[in-house]
């Protein structure tokens, strides 16, 4: 069916932008009044050169459910097709007579590699592609350093992002699409078993999380009237909820930074700036993994510093898998993992902790904790999975220093002072009073009795000593050549 050659269709080709509002390729097909079809390709690697995370795709089931839902609230559909990119939009474009097609730009290795070529291939055969922006605050090529090259160490970035006045204004959803004369045949999401069957292992999930651009907007609402407020001080505190939990809203485009980031105007008048501040300084350390990711597209893969190429991992399948268990006999590092386990999420200060934990004290390399996060993380990110692994190693650019190693107990006590939340997520640990909750293994026979607690029957004995374990790392670092 062809339709007039000014009427043709546009294709809005969905990826990591699930929404609606602040949607620019969203946006300009709808201002041109021409018919819209909206489509998600589920492509056989669409996380970069990596697949889709188990986690994430029990996300991405709902997500794209809330969209279609979305997009039928304004008169229009959601078309989905499975394959590669450009087979799945070629077969749409000879269906459909599409004359255009317009996306929102991705920044991962393989996602450019496609979208590249694709453009390449359908501005040859005579159609009109427009990319355009709204994944990232700013795309990863405007900001350069002085020298004209990208930037390597955070706080600079941070400035030159904040001097170029923040982000663009979002643009509104629109309130109708035009709608094709016949609509092309959509496959069915449930076919594409992206949730788990039997046994349903995210059942958890649900109970803390709504996907969806309606559950982004509801984080946020939240966010800003209960949990901005004293942000910079108590974001570190696992047990409160003093952060966004935006990220997995944020990793599929739910919402997009540039909202988040003006959602926060004007809220100076009530909370003090310091708070607003550090909260935006969070949103462009997203910023900087992407803009790290897009000029070293090697970031999940290889050390950014080659000199830990040498690093003896050990690398022992059995500490990896008590790791990743959260059967360690730390209790903060326990609770992280069942958390993640649980919720497909982890706070922000455990996460620095059970990474540190697996790369230092287990001597496992970082990206195999890179790789499961990926596949449990309901946020997992290219940009800052691999920025924030590479970070905690050492290895990374403007990372923590490797000598900077987190001990298990005394970060617990810091940041869970009455052992909150580690008693939500090791329940076997519940009635161990905080003098030794993060330190069991040093609590009196009487009193662990008392809590219920065999120490190697109802809770691990440590996997390692720390202090043992921290000087072989030393040693381990102390072994790798100078830098040159
Ligand atoms: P808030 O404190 O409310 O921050 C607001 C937003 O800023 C977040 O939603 C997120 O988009 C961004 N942000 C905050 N902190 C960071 C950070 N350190 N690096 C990059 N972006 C940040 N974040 C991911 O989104 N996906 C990942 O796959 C991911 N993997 C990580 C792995 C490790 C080992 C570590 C140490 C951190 C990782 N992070 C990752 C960063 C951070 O832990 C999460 O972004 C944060 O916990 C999300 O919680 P929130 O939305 O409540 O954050």
């Amino acid at each position: 069916m062809m339709t007039k050659p000014h009427n043709n269709p546009i294709i809005v080709w969905f990826r990591r932008d699930l929404r609606l509002k602040d949607n620019a390729a969203l946006a300009c097909a709808a201002e041109c009044g021409r018919p819209v079809i909206a489509v998600y390709v589920h492509e056989p690697s669409e996380m970069g050169n990596r697949s889709l995370g188990a986690a994430q795709a029990w996300w991405l089931h709902h997500s794209l459910k809330g969209l279609a839902a979305a997009l039928e609230g304004i008169g229009s559909r959601l078309v989905l097709r499975s394959g590669s990119a450009d087979a799945a939009l070629g077969a749409l474009i000879a269906e459909t007579g599409a004359t255009s097609v317009f996306w929102n730009r991705r920044y991962d290795p393989s996602g450019i590699a496609v979208d590249s070529s694709l453009k390449e291939e359908l501005t040859r055969t005579g159609l009109t592609v427009r990319s355009f922006s709204g994944q990232l605050l700013h795309e990863p090529t405007c900001l350069k350093t002085g020298a004209g090259g990208p930037y390597r160490v955070y706080t600079p970035f941070w400035r030159a992002l904040e001097a170029s006045g923040g982000p663009p204004e979002p643009v509104a959803a629109p309130s109708s699409l035009a709608t094709p004369e016949r609509w092309p045949l959509s496959e069915s999401l449930e076919n594409w078993h992206l949730v788990p069957g039997k046994p349903n292992w995210a059942a958890g999930f649900s109970t803390v999380w709504t996907p969806g651009e309606a559950g982004a907007h509801d984080k946020l609402a939240r966010f800003l009237a209960e949990g901005i407020d004293g942000y910079k001080a108590k974001r570190d505190y696992p047990a409160l909820r003093h952060t966004s939990e935006l990220s997995p809203h944020i990793a599929l485009g739910e919402i997009s930074p540039a909202s988040v980031w003006h959602a926060t105007r004007g809220l100076t008048e009530r909370i003090a700036a310091e708070d607003v501040l550090h909260f935006r300084k969070e949103l462009a350390w997203r910023d900087f993994s992407y803009h790290l990711l897009f000029h070293f597209p090697d970031l999940a893969t290889k050390n950014w510093n080659a000199r830990f190429d040498a690093f003896p991992w050990e690398n022992t399948p059995e500490l990896f898998e008590r790791w990743a268990r959260g059967q360690t006999g730390y209790p903060i590092v326990d609770a992280g993992m069942r958390q993640l386990w649980r919720h497909g999420t982890m706070h922000n200060r455990v996460r620095m902790i059970v990474a540190s934990f697996l790369i230092k004290d287990l001597m496992i390399d970082w990206r195999k904790g890179e790789r499961w996060f990926r596949d449990t993380l309901v946020d997992a990110d290219p940009g800052s999975n691999a920025a924030s692994w590479q970070w905690v190693a050492g290895s990374g650019a403007d990372a923590s220093p490797f000598f900077r190693i987190f001990n298990p107990v005394s970060q617990g006590e810091k940041f869970d002072i009455n052992g909150d939340y580690v008693r939500t997520f090791v329940p076997e640990l519940a009635r161990l009073g905080s003098a030794f909750i993060h330190r069991p293994f040093e609590a009196p026979k009487a009193t662990l009795s008392a809590a219920g607690i065999v120490l190697g029957e109802t809770y691990p004995l440590p996997i390692v000593d720390h202090g043992k374990a921290r000087a072989r790392a030393m040693l381990a670092y102390q072994s790798l050549p100078r830098a040159g």
